[in-house]
């Protein structure tokens, strides 16, 4: 493992994450300065640092940081490479990683990672439940809530830990070694961040370019982009299809759900609908056998957990009309694949920020819909797509709490009343998870 005693690191972002990070190398002993762009004041994590002596620079990104001795830079996965400060260091070739390399050194317990465009807190989700009760106890982080790093550091041997893992986190990994990886899926999302595909998919790649033939390299076998990522890993693959009988992986025959030549659950026992959900599941279910789970947990797991709040969950039933928030549905896949999932007639809720994408690719998805409701900063170009697509009633809403009462005026008994935006919540709401309790409590008030 790498030396960090010694060593100067520049934290660029606190956060949570950068918090953590600063923590753990100040104790392996090297020379930590932070950085952080809000000010000072009521900046507890600054605070919290200042105590232990590490040196905090607040209120911005100066480049005179750089003039200071800088071995490695661990920059927040939110802050771009077009920041002026990361900009430079990559230019004078200082290495720059996020927490999740510091996590891969100091974790003491195998990681598990879970990777992809869409579906990656469902599939974490289920996998640390499948692994509840196995050898080792799960010890779920990343993405989907504490910091992995910060579990890293204080993890045993007795624990593994499953990790959600973004883009944004993986790009900034030298030696990261997940001994489990999985790649669920890759669809054109970030770009703004990421600049093209290739550098995305790069990106995504990166879960299994330490990896060694004693690591196992999960993967979608009916994506293309992923296999061909896959296949370029020297470790052991493990592919998945909700399509295709493989021979080995996880794959669905004669209505049942089988790893390798083990019959693991029948399908119509499976409590979480939709055929994406089976992808999930496929990804959750190979990923905890090669970590140890049992065939009867696994089973149990399946057949009780009906899904994540905020991710096609069932709100209500009202009038006949059966109510869904998918507020975590943040492009066109996660919508498209939303409205797969249905049979009746749906009324669908969409709308949100304008990342400059056009919605041309949803229209092929968007023949169930029988009405739709746009609202937010892309309104008017859902409002076309839905035209091209010949959906009968359009109409405008300012918002999510405008747009239930009159998506439910439209709606008769055995339709299905959808909230899933295709787009981010940021022109309205803080959080897909804001949006999403909007809407459930305007749900609420239809009664
Ligand atoms: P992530 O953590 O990657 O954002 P989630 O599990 O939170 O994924 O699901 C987000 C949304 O993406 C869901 O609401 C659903 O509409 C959609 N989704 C989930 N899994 C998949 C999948 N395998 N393929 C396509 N879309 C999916």
């Amino acid at each position: 493992s790498i030396e960090y005693k010694g060593k100067y690191v520049l934290v660029v972002g606190l956060a949570k994450s950068g918090f953590a990070a600063a923590n753990i190398l100040h104790d392996l002993g090297a020379y930590v300065t932070v950085n952080d762009y809000s000010p000072r004041e009521g900046n507890k994590e600054a605070e919290a640092l200042e105590h232990k002596e590490i040196k905090t620079v607040c209120g911005g990104h100066p480049l005179e940081l750089l003039d200071e001795p800088v071995d490695l830079i661990v920059k927040n996965p939110g802050i771009p490479y077009s920041n002026p400060l990361i900009h430079e260091a990559v230019r004078r070739q200082i290495p720059i990683v996020t927490e999740i390399e510091i996590a891969s050194i100091v974790a003491k317990a195998d990681i598990l990672a879970i990777t992809g465009s869409n579906g990656k807190t469902t599939t974490t989700t289920l996998t640390g439940l499948m692994l509840e009760g196995s050898g080792r106890k799960p010890v779920v982080a990343g993405n989907i809530g504490t910091v992995l790093s910060e579990m890293a550091a204080k993890s045993t041997d007795q624990e593994i830990l499953v990790a959600e893992l973004s883009s944004f986190q993986l790009q900034g990994t030298e030696t990261f070694h997940p001994r489990i990886a999985v790649l669920l899926n890759l669809f054109e999302a970030h770009l703004d961040y990421h600049g093209s595909f290739e550098d995305y998919g790069h990106a995504k790649g990166r879960i299994f370019a330490n990896q060694t033939e004693k690591d196992y390299a999960v993967y979608n076998a009916d994506d293309e982009k992923v296999s061909s990522l896959a296949l370029r890993s020297k470790a052991k693959k493990v592919p998945f299809s909700a399509s295709s009988i493989l021979n080995e992986g996880g794959y669905v025959k004669d209505g049942a759900l089988y790893f390798y030549d083990e019959e693991i659950i029948r399908v119509n026992e499976i409590a979480l609908p939709g055929k994406h959900n089976l992808e999930n599941i496929l990804a959750a279910v190979c990923a905890a056998k090669l970590a140890g789970a049992s065939r009867e947990n696994i089973q149990e797991v399946l057949k009780t957990f009906t899904g994540v709040k905020h991710r096609l969950q069932f709100v209500d039933e009202v009038a006949g009309v059966k109510i869904y928030n998918d507020s975590k549905a943040t492009n066109i896949l996660a919508t498209s694949a939303a409205l797969s999932a249905f049979q009746s007639p749906v009324i669908l809720l969409a709308g949100g920020l304008d990342r400059g994408n056009s919605f041309d690719e949803m229209i092929p998805f968007l023949s169930g819909v029988k009405g739709i409701v746009c609202f937010g900063q892309t309104a008017k170009k859902l409002e076309e797509a839905a035209r091209k697509a010949g959906i009968e009633t359009i109409i405008m809403a300012d918002n999510v709490e405008d747009a239930v009462p009159k998506g439910f005026s439209i709606a008769s008994d055995g339709d299905v009343l959808l909230l899933s935006p295709a787009c981010a919540s940021w022109d309205q709401y803080k959080s897909f998870e804001q949006r999403g309790d909007m809407f459930i409590n305007s749900v609420h008030k239809l009664k």
